[in-house]
C-alpha cells in the first residue's frame, strides 16, 4: 500500500504528537516527582521520641509557619504524599493552624547565596514539565496568579482549610479550631515581588487574589531593588543596591493596604531603607541568625535587631545553611537564641518546607520541636508563642 502525500503527512504528524505526549507524560509524572522527591529530601532518620508532657502541650498549640512553597510542587496538597515536606494531612499531624503559603515564580540556574543575575530562569522548564497552563510559560505574573488558583482550590475542595485575607477570617478560623483540630488557616504570600513585572496595577490585581503578604526580592535583584544574593552594587547583594523609586511605592501601596512585607532575600540596603520607609512592621520569613550561625544567607543580628525593635517577627528555617544544625534540637537552639536576643514576642517558625532544602523533618513531626524546647528547659508559655501565637498575634494585627 502507497500512502499519498496527505496521509503521509498526517501519519507523520500523529507519530510526533505521540512521541511530544509520551515526553511530557515521562516528565510529569516519573522525572517531576522525582526532582521533587530529591530537592525537597528529608534527612533519613529514626522516629523522635516525643514524651508524654510533650505530646500534650504540642497537641494544646496553636503552630504557625511563615514560610512553605508547596504550591511549586504539581503534588495535591489535599493529599498526603511519602515525597516533600508538607502537604495538609502532615500539617494536621503537625497541629498546624496558620500556614502562609509561598509562591516562587522565577529562580536561576546554579541557585547560590552569593551572585546571581536574573537573565536565566528555571520556572520556565519546571512549569513545562509539570504540565502548568501555557499562560505560565512566559509571564511571571501568571504564574503567581495560578498558584493562588491553587490554593484557592484547595480551600474550596477542603471544608477545613480556609484561606485567609482579613484578620476577621484569622481571629474565627482559630476560634472554631478550639473544638476542630483539622481546622488550618492559610495565608498566601509572594517569594519576591517580580510577578508585578513593575507594574504597581498587578499588586492591586495579585492583591485581589488574595496575596497577602509580600516578599520584596528572591534570589536577584529586581524592579524594586537589591536581592541579598543578586549582582547590583559593588556585585554582591551585601552591599547591593537599594530600592528604586518603584520598589518605594510598592511599599507605600502595601502598607495602605496592610499587606505583609517580608525581606527575606532582600539587599542589607533594602532591608535598611524599608525598615525607614514602611510604617508597618516587617517579616523575616525564613532565615536564621548570623550570631548564631554565621551565614552569607542570614542577615546581620543588628538588622534583625531593628527589625524587631519596631515590632517585626523572625520566622527561624528548618535547613542547615541557617541555622547550621538542621536537627530539631539545632531548630530549637536557633530559637532559644532568637528569644534571647531579640524577645520572646518576635520569635517564630519559618520551615522553608517544599524550598528546595534538606530538612531533618517534615510538617507532620513538628512535636520533635516542641520536645526540645522542653529538653532546653523553656517554659510552656514561650513555647506556644514561638510555636505559633506570635505569628497568629502579628497576622491578626496587621492584616485588613
Ligand atoms: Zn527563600
Amino acid at each position: 500500500m502507497t500512502l499519498t502525500p496527505l496521509q503521509k503527512v498526517t501519519t507523520f504528524c500523529l507519530i510526533l504528537m505521540i512521541i511530544v505526549l509520551s515526553g511530557l507524560a515521562f516528565m510529569r509524572f516519573i522525572m517531576m516527582p522525582r526532582i521533587d522527591k530529591s530537592m525537597n529530601e528529608v534527612i533519613a532518620h529514626t522516629p523522635y521520641r516525643v514524651s508524654d508532657q510533650a505530646a500534650k502541650l504540642h497537641t494544646s498549640l496553636n503552630i504557625a509557619d511563615l514560610h512553605a512553597d508547596t504550591l511549586l510542587w504539581q503534588r495535591n496538597p489535599e493529599r498526603r504524599h511519602q515525597r516533600g515536606h508538607t502537604d495538609l494531612p502532615r500539617l494536621r499531624e503537625g497541629q498546624v493552624a496558620l500556614q502562609i503559603f509561598t509562591t516562587v515564580t522565577k529562580s536561576p540556574p546554579d541557585l547560590n547565596y552569593e551572585k546571581n543575575n536574573a537573565d536565566k530562569d528555571d520556572i520556565t522548564a519546571l512549569a513545562i514539565a509539570q504540565m502548568w497552563p501555557p499562560r505560565t510559560w512566559k509571564s511571571i505574573f501568571a504564574r503567581a496568579h495560578y498558584q493562588a488558583e491553587r490554593l484557592k482550590k484547595i480551600a474550596h475542595n477542603d471544608p477545613d482549610f480556609y484561606l485567609i485575607r482579613t484578620r476577621q477570617d484569622l481571629s474565627r478560623t482559630i476560634t472554631k479550631r478550639r473544638n476542630n483540630k483539622n481546622i488550618i488557616a492559610g495565608i498566601l504570600g509572594m517569594e519576591g515581588a517580580h510577578p508585578l513585572e513593575g507594574k504597581i496595577e498587578n499588586l492591586g490585581t495579585l492583591y485581589d487574589a488574595g496575596f497577602r503578604v509580600i516578599g520584596l526580592q528572591h534570589f536577584f535583584d529586581n524592579e524594586l531593588g537589591g536581592s541579598l544574593h543578586g549582582i547590583s552594587g559593588d556585585g554582591h547583594g551585601i552591599s547591593g543596591d537599594g530600592l528604586t523609586p518603584f520598589g518605594r511605592a510598592v511599599i507605600a501601596w502595601a502598607n495602605s493596604h496592610h499587606m505583609i512585607i517580608d525581606v527575606a532575600h532582600s539587599s542589607h540596603k533594602v532591608v535598611k531603607q524599608t525598615l525607614e520607609a514602611s510604617i508597618k512592621p516587617l517579616i523575616v520569613s525564613h532565615t536564621g541568625f548570623a550570631g548564631h550561625c554565621p551565614s552569607r544567607r542570614n542577615i546581620p543580628d543588628e538588622l534583625i535587631r531593628q527589625i524587631t525593635q519596631k515590632g517585626g517577627l523572625i520566622g527561624v528555617g528548618f535547613w542547615g545553611d541557617v541555622i547550621c544544625d538542621p536537627s530539631p534540637k539545632g531548630i530549637a537552639l536557633a530559637l532559644q537564641y532568637g528569644v534571647n536576643n531579640f524577645g520572646v514576642d518576635h520569635i517564630a517558625l519559618g520551615s522553608d518546607f517544599d524550598g528546595t532544602v534538606q530538612t531533618a523533618l517534615d510538617a507532620s513531626e513538628l512535636a520533635a520541636i516542641t520536645q526540645e524546647l522542653l529538653t532546653l528547659g523553656m517554659d510552656e508559655e514561650t513555647i506556644a508563642k514561638i510555636m505559633g501565637e506570635n505569628a497568629i498575634a502579628f497576622f491578626q494585627n496587621n492584616l485588613p
